[in-house]
């Protein structure tokens, strides 16, 4: 049986734990800050989220696969690691929605090709922020919510707005249906919001989710003023950028600068427990399992660190086990776990899809049956370097699965063989053409469980009492999208501002 004594112990100057994109520029801040650095990461692989996989001998984003751009925060980043002239921007056709009940004509895609043939397929207005339309009176906003819908939501443009707008916290559904109405909450919003943060809009904290988006409505007089200022602020107007060759060259990256600033990078060793000392900190660490599980073991700690500055990059609930063993109040502040999600890749030889005809991929509505999916990516569609990769006829198809209604978040943990089945299904369904096992290049699923945590209403205050609790531990920071909001452009400028300035 280990014992405290007995467990081997090492002195490191400062150490990080969690390898995902937080904890990697957390360590690479204090590196550059002059500090000697230990990076310890659960699983057998650096990066989290951002992470890359091979389907049908391509390398594809099995995580994130775009950043928005809201701020210059990745960009800056990506500047630094000599990425900068990688960053991309999407194609032009936009993501189209599918809805329960037709909302207008049927529609085909370019040429006359595929399409559905009931109307049920439409564009999503390409003005908008999260669904929310920058003009709620044009043709593409019209077709999907009606005339009506539509001049309820233009009522926004002419109601006063509060200077209080801004003061407490305040959902994104709350802000969305008392500026523009239900119909655009519930047929625009929602879906987009289900498909980037698995949660709904009444419950996400609006300044997390869309940063500067009230302050903008109180400036502007408007929401759809507001959503149209914020994207015109926004480099080439597109709301995200990517990189060519995909995020998961962010990850790498990070790792070949981190391992040239000559930083210990360990895999395969969760932290377990810590302690605080006279000097700083003591990390009980186990090795763990490829997925990052710890086993029975012979129930004690393999070996304890003993580190003057310390920066936790966790996910949230793990965050707390560890940082509740320093200061049990932390418990009150648990967050949920986030939601689990499925992403099914599919490479396909469809020569019809050369024309994305559902545009850069679809998201489905919450109360569409017939579509077990949350939304489907249209890869090669979005992407001109990976339509390049794969070469005319072959396509990438990404259809996401998870928490948008409890029978949907129950087909998530279904077998990877139900997974597939489910997703040629519903690509057939979403780009409206016949697709069978005899289409199919290669195929994937990766399972990410809790990895989107959600940015609650009252976020901020929670944040700040996480971290007002912290400040009376020296030499310490909790970072992570826990923390910031989840994405990278939140993560990205919380970590490097927290560890930055904490390192100087
Ligand atoms: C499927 C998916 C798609 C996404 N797409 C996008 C996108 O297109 N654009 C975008 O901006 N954002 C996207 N996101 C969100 C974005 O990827 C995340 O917000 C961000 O990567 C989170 O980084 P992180 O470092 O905070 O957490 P994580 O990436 O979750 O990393 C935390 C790390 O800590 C490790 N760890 C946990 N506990 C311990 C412990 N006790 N000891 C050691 N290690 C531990 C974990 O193994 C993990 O590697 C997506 C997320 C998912 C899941």
């Amino acid at each position: 049986m280990s014992t405290a004594e007995s467990t081997p112990r090492r002195i490191v100057p400062a150490a990080v734990v969690g390898g995902g994109v937080s904890g990697l520029i957390a360590a690479r801040e204090l590196a550059i800050a002059g500090f000697s650095v230990t990076l310890l990461e659960a699983t057998d692989a650096l990066g989290g989220c951002v992470a890359g996989h091979e389907v049908a001998g391509l390398v594809l984003d099995a995580g994130a696969e775009s950043f928005a751009t809201r701020s210059s925060a990745v960009a800056d980043l990506l500047e630094d690691l000599g990425l900068g002239e990688d960053i991309v921007y999407p194609a032009g056709g936009g993501a189209w929605l599918y809805s329960a009940e037709a909302h207008g004509p049927a529609r085909h895609g370019r040429d006359g090709g595929p399409g559905t043939q009931d109307g049920r397929a439409q564009p999503l207005p390409q003005t908008g922020i999260l669904g929310i339309p920058g003009d709620p009176l044009a043709d593409d906003v019209r077709a999907l919510i009606g005339q009506t819908a539509a001049l309820r939501a233009a009522a926004d443009l002419a109601m006063p707005v509060a200077k209080s707008l801004t003061d407490g916290s305040m959902s994104l559904g709350a802000l969305v249906r008392s500026r523009m109405g239900s119909a655009v909450l519930d047929a625009l919003v929602t879906p987009v919001v289900s498909g980037v943060h698995s949660a709904d809009p009444d419950t996400l904290d609006v300044d997390v989710v869309a940063p500067g988006l009230r302050a903008a409505v109180v400036e502007h007089g408007s929401l759809a003023r507001a959503v149209g200022a914020l994207r015109s602020a926004a480099p080439a107007g597109s709301a995200v950028a990517g990189l060519r060759g995909g995020d998961l060259r962010l990850t790498e990256a990070l790792v070949a600068d981190l391992e040239d600033r000559g930083v210990e990078l360990r895999r395969g060793v969760r932290a377990t427990a810590l302690r605080r000392h006279a000097d700083g900190y003591t990390v009980s660490l186990s090795s763990s399992a490829a997925d990052g599980t710890v086993g029975a073991g012979n129930g004690g700690p393999d070996e304890a660190l003993e580190v003057q500055r310390l920066v936790v990059a966790t996910d949230g609930p793990s965050a707390v086990d560890l940082l509740g063993h320093l200061e049990p109040a932390l418990e009150e502040h648990r967050p949920e776990a986030g939601a689990g999600v499925s992403l099914v890749t599919l490479v396909v030889d469809r020569p019809e899809l050369d024309d994305a005809p559902r545009g850069t991929g679809v998201l489905v509505a919450r109360d569409a049956a017939d579509v077990a999916a949350k939304a489907l990516t249209h890869a090669t569609a979005k992407w001109e370097w990976l339509a390049q990769e794969a070469g005319p006829g072959t396509h990438v198809l990404r259809l996401s699965y998870g928490r948008l209604s409890e029978a949907k978040a129950r087909i998530a943990d279904a077998d990877d063989a139900t997974l597939y089945a489910t997703a040629l299904a519903d690509a057939a369904t979403l780009l409206g053409l016949e697709l069978g096992e005899a289409d199919v290049l290669g195929w994937d699923v990766v399972r990410y469980s809790g990895a989107l945590p959600f940015a609650t209403t009252g976020h901020r205050r929670r944040v700040e009492a996480v971290r007002g609790i912290l400040e009376a531990f020296p030499q310490l920071d909790a970072v992570g999208a826990w923390l910031s909001g989840t994405g990278l452009a939140a993560v990205v400028a919380d970590t490097r501002a927290r560890t930055r300035i904490s390192a100087s």
